[in-house]
């Protein structure tokens, strides 16, 4: 590490719950970002989809002391809550152990650029209408490419 950077690349995202509690920092940006519209997402969120912002894990360094509640939704899939506020945190899913799903509205600032995609689209809440822009993807792995 050279000590005289002037100028870093290097970007930080602050994550914070409601109450503040429970603060990290990725010191890096979000491989992917993603409106998934799947039912589980739904009702996590109570809207029509959970903006998924998908960190390396190794972007966010956990202390372990963070204080957070785990919940099992699943054998693969654990939700980390603050255990002050009940605000959702971050999402491990053993299935992809390299990295962290953060709910972007846990996310700081203004320096996300906006969503890519829309997973799980033939999920969709009826009531919720995506419009046009950005690629979608559904199927019944919710992730396979559709017309748009
Ligand atoms: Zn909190
Ligand atoms: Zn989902």
């Amino acid at each position: 590490m050279s000590g005289s950077t002037a100028t870093t690349s290097s970007t930080v995202f602050s994550i914070r719950c409601y109450c503040g509690a429970v603060t990290l920092q990725a010191n890096a940006a979000p491989g992917s970002f993603v409106n998934c519209r799947c039912g589980q997402c739904r009702r996590l969120s109570g809207a029509a989809f959970t903006s998924w912002a998908s960190f390396a894990r190794e972007a966010i360094p956990l202390s372990g002391n963070e204080p957070l509640t785990a919940f099992k939704v699943s054998d693969k899939v654990t939700r980390h809550f603050c255990r002050v506020c009940g605000s959702h945190v971050f999402t491990f899913d053993g299935r992809l152990p390299k990295i962290l799903g953060v709910p972007a509205g846990a996310i700081e600032g203004s320096s996300l650029a906006p969503p890519s995609a829309h997973y799980f689209v033939d999920h969709k809440a009826a009531w919720y209408d995506i419009g046009v822009g950005q690629p979608r993807f559904g199927g019944e792995s919710g992730v396979q490419p559709l017309a748009s």
